[in-house]
């Protein structure tokens, strides 16, 4: 319940207009965003490679409403890349489609992505395309899968463990040689595409993590849910899968305590960290993922 309501208010725009320019959203932000600028987004960055810990940067934004817009996020990102350089980071960069212009058109969007998988390339890195509502699941892979046949080893896709059709994704992805990272999956889905219930939902999570680990390319395990987590780790060992093989993702300040077990035993951990001004509808799925979030704005609310 106050899952969906919170999925509601993240579309919100009158609220969001609200959020976003209050004086003091970013004492209520700062735990899950970087910052507001792309410097001290690359703050966090080296502060986090000098933990051990892999990146991937976030400019937050999507549904852009104009083709200028969608440029505009563009070289955003251009920016971020050349700074990822610059400074030498382990770091990709996570973008979502819809900020390239995907409402618009595929051709579009993808020709707003190019240049960025273009970046990639040459600094040997990678665009991560994450996942959006499933209004744009099958777009979204005609734009990974066509990016990945030009820049073969720069993309990665982010599938859904809640949607019935991602284990014939992966399959679809894996033949393809894609890197996959795979999320519980965080926006308001009907039952007539995903499971409505979570022990579902975890366990189809699982079951898609092991086929990933055994038959995926590079994969990405991306969940702060300690059971499966530890269960990854119990699979990985019984198989006897190499640690250079996969990653674990996380989302920047959640689950810090797993975050530094996972960096101490030597596995690759990699951040995904969102900054920019248009913090608003990932601050709220961050809100409907755990209720106990709620509780914590609320008393740095009253901290003087
Ligand atoms: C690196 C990364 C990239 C992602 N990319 C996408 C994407 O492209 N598309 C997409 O739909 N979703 C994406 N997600 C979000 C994902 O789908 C889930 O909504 C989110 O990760 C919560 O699921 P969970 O696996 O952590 O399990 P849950 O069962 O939701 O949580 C397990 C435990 O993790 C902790 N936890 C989880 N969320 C929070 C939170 N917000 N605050 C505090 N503690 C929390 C709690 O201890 C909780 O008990 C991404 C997640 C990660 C980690």
């Amino acid at each position: 319940m106050l899952r969906r309501t919170f999925l509601y208010l993240s579309s919100s725009r009158s609220l969001r207009h609200w959020m976003e320019n209050s004086s003091i959203s970013r004492r209520l932000t700062s735990r899950f965003i970087a910052g507001r600028t792309l410097e001290e987004g690359i703050q966090v960055v080296k502060r986090l490679d000098g933990e051990h810990i892999l990146s991937t940067l976030d400019f937050l934004g999507e549904n852009v409403t104009s083709l200028a817009e969608a440029a505009h996020s563009k070289n955003s990102y251009l920016q971020a890349l050349e700074e990822i350089e610059r400074a030498a980071l382990p770091a990709t960069v996570s973008i979502k489609l819809t900020q390239f212009g995907l409402d618009f058109s595929e051709q579009a969007c993808c020709d707003n992505v190019v240049p960025l998988v273009e970046c990639a390339r040459r600094m040997n890195s990678r665009v991560e395309i994450d996942m959006e509502s499933s209004d744009y699941t099958d777009r979204t892979l005609n734009v990974v899968t066509s990016l990945h046949d030009r820049f073969p080893g720069h993309i990665r896709a982010v599938i859904q463990a809640y949607l019935y059709r991602s284990e014939a994704d992966i399959k679809m992805l894996s033949a393809k040689g894609i890197p996959v990272r795979l999320c519980k999956g965080a926006y308001s889905e009907p039952s007539t595409v995903a499971f409505p219930n979570k022990a579902d939902v975890d366990a189809n999570y699982v079951a898609l993590m092991k086929l990933l680990l055994t038959q995926g390319t590079y994969p990405a395990i991306a969940s702060h849910d300690e059971k499966i987590v530890r269960e990854g780790l119990r699979f990985i060992e019984e198989q006897k899968i190499a640690s250079d093989r996969f990653e674990f993702q996380m989302l920047y300040g959640i689950r810090r305590d797993l975050q530094r077990e996972l960096v101490a035993r030597n596995f690759r951990l990699r951040l995904y960290v969102p900054y920019g001004d248009a913090w608003y509808p990932y601050f709220m799925r961050r809100l409907a993922e755990r209720p106990a979030n709620v509780l914590f704005l609320a008393r740095n609310l009253l901290r003087n």
